[in-house]
């Protein structure tokens, strides 16, 4: 009775967005270009608003971000355009914007010209600029040793932040590239990954090293297995955590909201990517990326993983929530309240899609989610 009781209780509150309930949203990932018209802006977000959603994080720098080849100033001028262009229609539909960057993983080629030394290097001693990692021509990452990088992603943050009218900003690729893929992925992607190999295994850089030496006295490329030396893998969560940590305090103190994208769970963030995200500190919103099928898992583990996600902040004492992300395309429009129920019961606090465009994509989405969130008639 009682566990019916709570569950119906979860099921309610996830639609009360009500500033009695400030952190029960509906959130949405949505793309942004340089190249949108005003009708695709207003089209988005009128949809969005129809459908109930409170917050959409805006991508406007990805892995393909238009960039300038000057190469001694890196403002960001195409990604704050893509937010001021959303701002009105943001407003005019009563939504919240938030801007959302990919962090570590930094393709802008103005940056790559002028500090190749600032990017990542593997076990076999290839900088990731040097090759094309997973065949994907953005997998380029910036180390987070270098007190550099973490000055050159402050000031991106920070012009960002400063927009009056932002809510926030949403840190993505805010992790190490894939020690190992999800684990559906590996036959697509062609690669076998039953343990850790070499050209996968980020950051060697000399800084790297150098700080992990003197440290420890070891020198990691003398590791026989990196993977199971708990110092080296520790210092690399760390120093990781260290720039997160940085940066949403950066976004803070412009008084915005500072949130995170991070992969499912905190275990497997850890082993896949190198990110201990309940280690996490001055985060708003943890964004667990909950793409099951990705992993491979049965839908229940939408369930679980939240909850080890919530269980993992709680031990942490990080101080944000948990806000769960499901991949609409793995969610079918006619058992979304199910997943809701599930990431609710888990313990999130509100829900998160990803994305407007793959919603729009599906058939019958837009209307299953105005159904269980929109304004009723
Ligand atoms: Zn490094």
């Amino acid at each position: 009775m009682g566990k019916i009781f709570i569950a119906l209780l979860t099921m309610l509150c996830i639609s009360c967005n009500t500033p009695d309930h400030p952190g029960n949203k509906v959130w949405a990932w949505m793309s942004g270009a340089n190249s949108m018209t005003a009708e695709q802006w207003d089209y988005y977000f009128k949809k969005s608003s129809e459908a109930g959603i409170d917050a959409i994080l805006l991508e406007c720098h990805g892995g393909y971000p238009k960039t300038p080849d000057d190469t001694t100033s890196f403002r960001d001028s195409a990604a704050i355009e893509i937010i001021t262009s959303a701002l009105p229609y943001a407003k005019k539909y009563h939504i919240e914007l938030h801007a959302w960057i990919w962090t570590m993983n930094r393709t802008e080629m103005n940056l790559r010209k002028a500090h190749p030394e600032w990017y990542q290097v593997n076990a076999a001693g290839e900088s990731c600029l040097d090759i094309k990692l997973y065949n994907r021509e953005h997998y380029r990452w910036l180390c987070p040793s270098r007190s550099e990088t973490l000055n050159y992603l402050k000031e991106r943050v920070a012009e960002l932040a400063e927009i009056e009218g932002l809510a926030g900003v949403h840190l993505d690729f805010i992790r190490y590239p894939d020690a190992i893929l999800p684990y559906a992925l590996h036959e697509s992607r062609h690669v076998v990954q039953d343990r850790v190999y070499p050209l996968w295994d980020f950051c060697y850089c000399p800084v790297c090293r150098g700080r992990f030496k003197a440290l420890s006295g070891m020198d990691p490329l003398d590791l026989e297995d990196p993977t199971s030396n708990e110092a080296w893998m520790q210092y690399r969560w760390d120093v990781l955590s260290y720039v997160a940590g940085e940066l949403c305090l950066e976004i803070k103190k412009h008084g915005k909201t500072a949130s995170i994208a991070v992969f499912a769970t905190p275990e497997e963030s850890k082993k896949l990517v190198r990110q201990d995200w309940a280690g996490f500190k001055n985060v708003d919103v943890f964004f667990p990326m909950i793409y099951h099928k990705f992993y491979g898992w049965d839908d229940e583990r939408v369930l679980s993983a939240t909850k080890e996600g919530v269980r993992a902040l709680k031990a942490a004492e990080a101080g944000g929530y948990l806000c769960s992300g499901l991949f609409a395309g793995h969610v079918p429009p006619e058992r979304l309240q199910e997943f809701i129920q599930y990431t609710a019961e888990g313990g999130s606090r509100g829900i998160c899609f990803f994305s407007v465009q793959e919603i729009d994509r599906i058939p019958g989405y837009w209307e299953a989610i105005r159904k269980r969130f929109g304004a009723q008639p």
